[in-house]
């Protein structure tokens, strides 16, 4: 019998995740349903309780209700208090628990664009701070990294996000301008900032003058599909790639924590890319 799945956040008419999940869905012959609820903070207890009563068999949770969802679980994974934020909800045993796909989600995308079992010798930059960079860094620091380094407007919330790194690996905070000068010394720069994302399409997170050809750049965003940073970065001989692989990923993981069966990665990624224009 088909099983209710969804998404809670608010706003999410832009999500891609129903076309997502729904599509594989019916090409695996699931008779499930991924729906869209709009919650805002002040409905998201009274919608939690709804989303029980409904027998929902797991959730995505997106912005703002990644950390306010935490004390309305039965319980909540280890991955996720690590990193402070719960993006995805099963049901276990009448139990809701919460985990974190977008870390392990990227962490599993970056391996596979550089074709490593891990990050073993690298030297990472995390451009950014906010919720997005705790889930990125808190994984990559438990990728065997020779060093991580956070930039951000907020040096404070870049040095206690390299606190908290510090648990897994060698971690510090430096400013934005710290990052430009310093941009060699790196061999994957990540930026998680929303800077560069539609519709300011001109601006830049940093500049990327100092960058070594060979350097992989991966960007979080993927409206556009290539930022005009990416764009520049390639042109400096640099290996890049959008937020659609994290995407995916992170989309995929949930998705076999739900039904206990592995989607097609690829076939995902093609039906995001066709309803972003881009395949
Ligand atoms: P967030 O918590 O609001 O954090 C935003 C970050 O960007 C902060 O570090 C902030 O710096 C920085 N920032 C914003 N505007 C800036 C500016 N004008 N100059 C300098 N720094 C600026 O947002 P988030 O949830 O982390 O999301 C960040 C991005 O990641 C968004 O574009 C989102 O779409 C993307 N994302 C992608 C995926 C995926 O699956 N591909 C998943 C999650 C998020 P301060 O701390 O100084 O404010």
């Amino acid at each position: 019998m088909g099983k209710l799945y969804g998404l809670i956040g608010h706003p999410i008419g832009h999500s891609m995740s129903p076309v997502m999940h729904n599509g594989e869905f019916k090409e695996l012959g699931l008779s499930h349903h991924y729906h869209a609820f709009d919650l805002s903070p002040e409905q998201l207890e009274d919608g939690v309780d709804a989303m029980k009563m409904l027998d929902i068999q797991g959730f995505n949770v997106t912005i703002p209700h990644k950390v306010a969802i935490i004390p309305l679980l039965d319980e909540v994974e280890q991955e996720a208090i690590d990193i402070g934020a719960v993006n995805t909800v099963y049901k276990r045993d009448g139990k809701y628990i919460g985990t974190n796909t977008d870390g392990s989600g990227y962490l599993l995308s970056l391996l596979t664009l550089i074709g490593e079992k891990n990050l073993s010798g690298k030297k990472i930059l995390v451009i950014g701070a906010g919720g997005a960079a705790r889930a990125v860094a808190v994984s990559v620091s438990q990728s065997e990294v020779a060093s991580l380094t956070i930039a951000n407007r907020t040096l404070e919330k870049a040095e206690e996000l390299s606190k908290l790194c510090q648990h897994y690996s060698v971690a510090n905070a430096i400013t934005l301008s710290e990052a430009e000068t310093s941009l060699g010394q790196f061999d994957i720069v990540i930026n998680t900032t929303s800077i560069g994302m539609s519709p300011h399409l001109d601006r830049m997170p940093i500049s990327l003058e100092h960058i070594r050809s060979g350097t992989v750049v991966s960007d979080l965003i993927y409206n556009p599909l290539e930022t005009k940073w990416m764009k520049l970065a390639k042109s400096k001989g640099a290996v890049t790639d959008n937020g659609i692989s994290m995407f995916v990923e992170q989309g995929a993981l949930a998705f076999e924590k739900w039904t206990g069966v592995s989607p097609d990665r690829k076939r995902m990624r093609n039906t995001v890319l066709k309803e972003l224009g881009g395949y």
